[in-house]
């Protein structure tokens, strides 16, 4: 067994973080340092996937999950439209190698990638 992500954590109430929807699979939290008016990320609740990448070959539908909950709360706490980004690699600004999707919305005028 891996050591628990920052993420599942946070999922097991270990981590203090405002959790603002949850599916039977996949949860989303407000980032703790956003990058745009409004920054949830949408996350599975397994670890098992690091990226993206390993997810959509492990799990379509579990990413449609993702998809379907990124939009969801992109409705409710923004007008509806929003970026999704997965970053994807250190090299690419990854940090927590447990797949989340960053949801940015909310009068985006400029380039974000969180
Ligand atoms: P980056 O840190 O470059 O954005 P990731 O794409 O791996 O890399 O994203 C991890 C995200 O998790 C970051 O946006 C970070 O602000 C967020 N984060 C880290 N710890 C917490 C936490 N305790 N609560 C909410 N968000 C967190």
């Amino acid at each position: 067994m891996s050591e628990p992500t920052i993420f599942t954590r946070i999922l097991q109430g270990e981590i203090p973080a405002e959790i603002v929807a949850e599916t039977e699979n996949a949860f989303a939290i407000r980032d703790i340092a956003p990058q745009a008016p409004v920054h949830l990320l949408v996350i599975p609740k397994t670890q098992e996937y690091r990226n993206v990448v390993e997810l959509a070959a492990g799990d379509p539908a579990l990413l449609t999950e993702i998809v379907g909950l990124a939009n969801s709360v992109a409705a409710e706490h923004a007008d509806g439209d929003f970026r999704l980004v997965f970053n994807t690699g250190a090299g690419a600004g990854q940090t927590v190698f447990h797949v989340h999707a960053h949801v940015l919305a909310g009068g985006l005028n400029e380039k974000s990638t969180g």
